[in-house]
């Protein structure tokens, strides 16, 4: 990496995410030009997307947008493309779909640091997307907003007692973090929120089913905060399905077997995502632009600097990319913002570090424990030598996820819908917006059961 520019180095950073914009936040104070490309014009904090696809914040609460985080900051510049390519022997990035039309731009680079995250993954079955949404971006989380809400207006009016219960029950596919508090959250607004706000129909009585692979819940926590987390479920009345395979999901529901392989139809109008993540598209493009294969999981494998292979100046970091050692053994990190934001602080000390001359030692993560809230004040925390649950984990999780939101105002903000939510049991953006109508009421009658 050379220091004799005439003009100052000039470092790209893909993706103003958590990896992404840590690595921004850090280089900003070196003597060096940055541009953020992002194809969202804001920074969106992921874990508390579920509670925007609940009703319980709102959209604005928890992203913030990249110019406004950057604005005293002359030598970052932020462009809102999406990226479709890099040609790595011209240090180029391929920028699209750009907000004035134009069909393609390119940025040069002296430095890529490309955290483009992930998505989502459907196991193959593409078209189970648009039955099933997800609650990674703000706009699925929408989607899944309007159709919680929406279902239970349809639950109203509905007077046929089959279709009435099929409104009142919620699936939700894939028991991590995020599936379990979505799950606890709508159970939680349907026996304890709306039920004192609806006349004819009883949102007590509402279904609410998660359904997992794996033989527990949170299968990434230890088994014993597992067990406390399914116990905390079913006291709100959501049915654990653990070990439980999904092989279809439609407007009728999800078809599932069980662990010994026995089918069963949970007929349902509400079905949500999220099991399986795969790296964005852009760890592929990488890791076929340096000539390295992706792994399973679509991650773009990376060096212990968590450089490309015969590219030190390129950086791929957070979800999509796959730390090898020194010896070339993966060493895989689990898909989390804490694994992302110590990358991309690692990256930008490693710019600073090679501007001087000097090398950095390999990247290591410190893991410091995962958390999991499962309603209102009860949550399982893992902080390795201590393991809480109920609301001591409650209020660190509540604390944590505090400390990590983007700017003071959203703190502000979403430290008062939560306290007042924890007094009131309201939830204050319950808001049924956009057109889209869910697909399951375009059914017109019963079907045969499956
Ligand atoms: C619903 C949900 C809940 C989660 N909860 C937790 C939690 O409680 N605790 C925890 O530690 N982790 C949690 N995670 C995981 C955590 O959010 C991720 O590990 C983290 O966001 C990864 O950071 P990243 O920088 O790699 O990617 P991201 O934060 O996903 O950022 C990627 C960025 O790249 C941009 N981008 C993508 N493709 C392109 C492109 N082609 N062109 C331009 N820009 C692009 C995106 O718009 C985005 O801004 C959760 C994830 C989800 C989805």
């Amino acid at each position: 990496m050379s220091t004799t520019h005439e003009r100052p180095h000039h470092v790209v950073v893909v993706g103003g995410g958590f990896g992404g914009l840590q690595a921004v936040r850090e280089l900003r104070t070196l003597p060096v030009s940055i541009t953020l490309i992002d194809r969202r014009s804001f920074h969106l904090f992921q874990p508390l997307v579920y509670q925007v696809a609940t009703g319980m914040l709102g959209a604005g609460e928890i992203a913030a947008p990249l110019r406004t985080i950057f604005k005293q900051d002359a030598n970052v510049r932020v462009l809102l493309g999406e990226v479709s390519g890099f040609d790595l022997e011209r240090r180029r990035v391929q920028v699209e779909r750009l907000p004035n039309g134009d069909p393609c731009h390119e940025v040069p680079y002296d430095t890529l640091i490309v955290a483009a995250g992930s998505c989502y993954s459907y196991f193959g079955h593409d078209d189970w997307r648009s039955v099933a949404p997800d609650v990674k971006s703000l706009e699925s989380a929408l989607v899944v907003r309007r159709r919680i809400l929406t279902a239970f207006e349809a639950a109203e009016i509905e007077q046929d007692r089959e279709r009435r219960t099929e409104w009142l029950t919620f699936v939700v596919v894939g028991a991590g973090p995020t599936g379990v508090e979505l799950a606890g959250q709508i159970a939680e607004m349907a026996k304890r929120t709306l039920h004192e706000e609806f006349r004819e129909v009883d949102t007590r009585r509402a279904r609410v089913v998660i359904v997992e692979l794996a033989d527990r819940v949170l299968p990434g926590f230890p088994p014993p905060l597992s067990e406390k987390a399914r116990r905390a479920l079913e006291r709100l009345g959501v049915e654990t399905f653990v070990g439980h395979r999904v092989v279809d999901v439609d407007e009728d529901g999800v078809q599932v077997t069980s662990p010994d392989h026995a089918p069963e139809a949970i007929r349902a109008r509400t079905v949500m995502w999220s099991a399986g993540v795969e790296a964005s598209d852009l760890a592929r493009a990488l890791a076929e632009a340096s000539g390295a294969g992706p792994d399973r999981g679509g991650r773009v494998p990376v060096g212990p600097d968590l450089t490309l292979r015969g590219h030190p100046e390129v950086v791929a970091l957070g979800d999509m990319a796959l730390v090898h050692d020194a010896q070339g053994r993966p060493q895989p990190l689990p898909g989390l913002a804490p694994v992302a934001l110590q990358e991309g602080r690692y990256a930008a000390r490693q710019v600073a570090n090679r501007l001087h001359g000097s090398t950095t030692p390999p990247f290591r993560y410190r893991d410091k424990g995962s958390l999991a809230t499962i309603g209102r004040a009860k949550a399982v925390a893992d902080f390795h030598r201590v393991r809480l649950s109920g609301l001591p984990a409650w209020l660190a999780w509540l604390l944590v996820h505090l400390f990590y939101l983007i700017g003071m105002q959203n703190r502000l903000l979403v430290l008062t819908r939560w306290m007042f939510s924890y007094l009131t049991r309201s939830g204050g953006a319950r808001l049924i917006t956009g057109s889209e109508v869910s697909p399951a009421a375009h059914r017109p009658a019963l079907t045969v059961p499956k």
